[in-house]
């Protein structure tokens, strides 16, 4: 059996994987990341990580081949030479890890690839989910922001330096409020999960709806029918169909992948979303183009992360050929 570690690397835990082609998990546990969210700190929990995994396979798994390691993180990545880009203070002073350098030099004779945590999730979609045999696909990840990940003729756009696919920032309203990136009226402002926080104590402040005022409140309300709710929630979905008209008529894909935060909680939000952009879309864009869930469960950006390792596998096969 061949096998890649998958390590995913975010603000609040690090999660390690072994992983088959098949997308099989054969080893996995979750660590919280290192108090402090230090660079240095998480630089040798991800070594640590990474020796504990080769150990274990070692005794439980002897049959196993490992083929690389490939990491997905938060903050843009280098896509020349996996380095950290640029990243927001949930993890201070990780701009400028040299990730990949730093893996490569502890385990020299893996073969490390390293790219934005919404990237790899793309690839799990690719390989694994919704994005199979789909040539021109988006990736949109409603969690605390907003993620995207773009991929055309099969491959990851990363953009001059690995920003490509930042939809979280583009505006729905050039009037709305003002977001951590300059811009005004970001979709982040509105459809992630503290976008949604921002919104309710917007519209009821220092009035209870009757319902906890936090996005799994607001959901919960909102599936049980609760007018208040609703109002909100019709702000949420038209700014998401706002902005996914956009993407659509910017990149014209086969197919936009929506996973994580409200629609985890609320499954019946998908119709309200597809339903909020087709109004927003040209019809001939529009008729090209399917919303689809994402993949389910919380191993796609582990699983992700080791598809790297397969897809360069890949590549440098048919560079041979
Ligand atoms: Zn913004």
């Amino acid at each position: 059996v061949e096998a890649a570690i998958g390590v995913d690397i975010g603000g609040t835990s690090l999660k390690f994987a072994a992983v088959d082609r098949e997308g099989r998990v054969l080893r996995h546990w979750t660590r919280p990341t290192p108090a402090g969210n230090a660079a240095e700190g998480i630089m040798s929990e991800l070594l640590a990580g990474v020796e504990r995994m080769l150990e274990e396979l070692a005794e439980t798994e002897p049959a196993v081949r490992l083929a690389g390691i490939g990491i997905g993180s938060a903050g843009q990545i280098r896509a020349s030479d996996g380095s950290v880009a640029f990243a927001v203070d949930t993890i201070p002073g990780w701009t400028n890890t040299p990730i990949k350098r730093l893996v490569e030099e502890r385990f020299p004779s893996l073969p490390t690839f390293v790219d934005n945590d919404v990237n790899v999730l793309a690839l799990a979609e690719q390989y694994y989910g919704a994005g199979r045999g789909v040539r021109d696909f988006v990736c949109l990840a409603l969690g605390t922001g907003i993620g995207g990940a773009v991929v055309q003729g099969g491959k990851l756009v990363h953009g001059a330096y690995g920003g490509a696919g930042e939809f979280g920032h583009m505006s729905v309203d050039f009037n709305g409020p003002r977001c951590s990136c300059g811009n005004f009226g970001c979709i982040e402002l509105y459809a992630s999960g503290s976008g949604i926080q921002r919104l309710l104590q917007e519209r009821f402040a220092g009035a209870s709806p009757g319902w906890e005022l936090t996005p799994a409140g607001l959901t919960t309300a909102w599936q049980a029918g609760d007018a208040l709710a609703k109002e909100t929630m019709d702000i949420v979905v038209a700014a998401l169909g706002s902005a996914l008209a956009g993407i659509i008529h910017a990149l014209n894909p086969e197919a936009i992948v929506l996973g994580g935060g409200i629609l985890d909680h609320a499954p019946a939000l998908l119709p309200a979303i597809v339903a909020a952009t087709e109004k927003r879309t040209s019809p001939v864009m529009w008729k090209h183009v399917r919303l689809l869930p994402a993949l389910s469960g919380n191993q796609s950006g582990v699983i992700g992360a080791a598809a790297q390792v397969w897809q360069h596998s890949l590549t440098s096969s048919e560079g041979e050929r």
